[in-house]
């Protein structure tokens, strides 16, 4: 296995390292702390190109392969997650999936707003009462004429309030569990579509993550994603790559801090000489670095499998579990590093921790993780 990046895939790297360097970096205490990431930052995100990867230059997608998708991502998480999320959901989940699934007016409708910057998506999936098990979601889309009314709420959508076009699960036949759902591409400003922003998150402060009430929301009949039914495989297959992308995050989340670590383990000074001297904290700082090694390998093998069109999902699970539960451990340990200063957002480690933290519970909870990896060893569903 040749673990060397191509000219294309580094030069890729690079650019979104100065990316975050200049356009990133320098604002992410402030977003923290205002709750809102600069908006204008999507239309910048969409002049370089990343919110168009791995889709067709036909529709206006900047092309490139998973493995570049996610060292873009990976720079991404390492830079802000809150941003890393926003590409993660408006690309990953929405545009690669009418990639994917749509018929070619919906790709054409969509798609070269969605890459350029100028839509954003959200992916309406989890609701109020139903997380984990999505298949058994509420939200109904009943036929009337040439349309659906859909009727429902979606909880804790990322992009939800900055969202031109959310990517809607609802059931419209009364086919048992997932088989009665459908996929729909619905406009926000469609009347009786209403939105509420969550404010208070732990972390991912700088995400509009929102409710979505649908009262008699009316759309017609070719917003359906994919033929009817086919909805619950829409969302699996969009969470399968989608898990790889969380993962990368991670992985950007455990470098840097690592690389908050290291630096102020060579600046600090306890008991006469730079804590970098000490073993304990040494320790520290290689458990952290072991940490982001794993998730990068398990992630870019994920890449690989989608690459070479071989199938992905079981192993895209492991990353994201891995590689989710090793950025808070990783996080938590630079923290330990930083001693009180980690404990203030002045200093990076606490706002990586509280980023991290969330990546073990959307787009599958590590349990759910260990249930579809299991599925996949005993041949047993235990859902
Ligand atoms: P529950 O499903 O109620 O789970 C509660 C606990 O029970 C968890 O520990 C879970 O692991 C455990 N559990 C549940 N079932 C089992 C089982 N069978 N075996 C063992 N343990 C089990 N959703 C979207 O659709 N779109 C988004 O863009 C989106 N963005 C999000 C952003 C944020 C910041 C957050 C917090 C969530 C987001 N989500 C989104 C929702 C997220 O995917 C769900 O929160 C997640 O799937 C878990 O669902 P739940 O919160 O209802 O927890």
């Amino acid at each position: 296995m040749n673990l060397e990046l191509s000219e294309e895939q580094a030069a890729v790297r690079r650019l979104a390292r100065d990316f975050v360097e200049r356009e990133i970096a320098p604002n992410v205490v402030a977003w923290d702390r205002a709750e809102e990431v600069d908006r204008s930052l999507v239309k910048k995100l969409g002049e370089v190109g990343f919110l168009g990867l791995t889709v067709d230059e036909e529709y206006g997608g900047s092309g490139g392969d998973h493995l570049a998708y996610c060292l873009v991502t990976e720079e991404l998480g390492r830079g802000d997650s809150s941003v890393r999320g926003i590409v993660s959901v408006s690309l990953g989940l929405v545009a690669k999936t009418i990639a994917a699934w749509g018929d070619e007016e919906q790709k054409r409708r969509w798609l070269p707003g969605l890459t350029s910057g100028e839509y954003v998506g959200c992916f309406g999936l989890t609701e109020p009462g139903t997380g984990s098990d999505a298949g058994n979601l509420a939200t109904r889309a009943v036929r009337d004429g040439d349309d659906y009314v859909i009727n429902g709420t979606k909880m804790f959508i990322t992009n939800g309030t900055w969202a031109d076009v959310v990517l809607l699960f609802a059931r419209s036949t009364d086919a048992p569990g997932h088989k009665g759902v459908s996929a729909f591409l619905v406009p926000t400003d469609t009347p009786g579509l209403t939105r509420r922003t969550i404010h208070g998150k732990l972390g991912l402060r700088g995400q509009a993550t929102a409710e979505l009430v649908l009262e008699d929301v009316r759309v017609p009949a070719s917003a359906m994603l994919a033929p009817e039914g086919k909805g619950f495989s829409v969302a699996m297959s969009a969470l399968a790559k989608g898990r790889m992308s969380v993962a990368a995050g991670c992985v950007g989340i455990a470098q840097a801090a690592l690389d908050a670590a290291v630096r102020y383990a060579g600046e600090r000074e306890q008991f006469g000489k730079t804590i970098a001297h000490h073993q304990l904290v040494q320790e520290l700082i290689s458990d952290i670095a072991v940490d982001v090694d794993a998730a990068r390998l398990l992630t870019w093998r994920v890449a690989d499998l989608v690459d070479r069109g071989q199938p992905f999902a079981v192993e895209s699970s492991k990353a994201k579990l891995f590689a989710s539960e090793a950025a808070v451990r990783a996080a938590n340990n630079a923290l330990q590093v930083f001693g009180g200063y980690g404990y203030i957002d002045e200093y990076p480690a606490g706002k990586l921790l509280r980023d991290a933290r969330v990546m073990t519970l959307y787009e599958g909870t590590s349990q759910i993780q260990k249930l579809v990896i299991g599925r996949a060893l005993t041949g047993v569903s235990a859902f």
